[in-house]
């Protein structure tokens, strides 16, 4: 079987497990190519997926390779809504092509670019690599998130990690933003930051979310 081919079919194989329907059918519905039930009775010759009725699986060798063909597909995605501005409708055909041709070393360098992104375009999960691993070590030795500093030690907001825009505008409206120097007053009963001259309470899981520099 030609690499393309296979690789395209791990890739309607993975998205399938990750909705929960990797049936053969589904499977067959979301591939970007034809394929026969023959393909897959190769693969599971190879080693690389097992079928229980109409049921796949992969095989922990099968699983390494799906996943770094779905981080190839789904960086190109990002990098081709992100950095080349194109359109989410117009690069399914084009992100298939790319991530046949991203080698490895060029995966990393892209990955790096991009920040290290943690979902496509779509909303789904892009497997990490080693760099991404590396890079929140980097982070995690200069960073820390708020619940985790001592009382009474001067830091400064490096960034606040949530999506949910309610709690961002809350603490942006009491002016704390990145760059601000706040202090930890106390952490019980309730936790209340200290800044400039005021005071605010907060919700563990909200200072939780407030990463400073260390
Ligand atoms: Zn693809
Ligand atoms: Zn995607
Ligand atoms: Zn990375």
């Amino acid at each position: 079987m030609e690499d393309i081919k296979k690789e395209e079919i791990l890739e309607a194989i993975w998205s399938s497990i990750e909705k929960g329907d990797a049936i053969i059918n589904n499977i067959q519905k979301i591939a970007q190519i034809n394929v026969d039930l023959e393909a897959f009775n190769i693969l599971e010759k190879e080693g690389i997926i097992k079928i229980d009725n109409n049921k796949i699986e992969f095989t922990e060798i099968g699983r390494e390779k799906a996943r770094i063909i779905i981080r190839r597909h789904r960086l190109a995605e990002r990098l081709m809504v992100d950095i080349l501005d194109m359109n989410l409708d117009s690069i399914e055909a084009g992100a298939c092509e790319y991530e046949h041709i991203l080698a490895p070393g060029i995966t990393e360098s892209i990955c790096t670019l991009l920040g290290h992104p943690k979902i496509c375009p779509h909303g789904n999960p892009i497997p990490e690599g080693k760099c991404c691993q590396e890079a929140r070590k980097e982070v995690e030795n200069v960073l820390t998130p708020l619940d985790k500093v001592e009382t009474g030690k001067k830091v400064k907001i490096a960034y606040f990690s949530t999506q949910r825009h309610p709690i961002l505008h809350k603490l942006i409206s009491f002016g704390l933003v990145p760059g601000t120097k706040i202090t930890v007053h106390q952490k019980s009963p309730s936790f209340i930051i200290q800044f400039e001259n005021s005071q605010l309470a907060v919700e563990k899981e909200v200072a939780s979310r407030i990463f400073v520099w260390k």
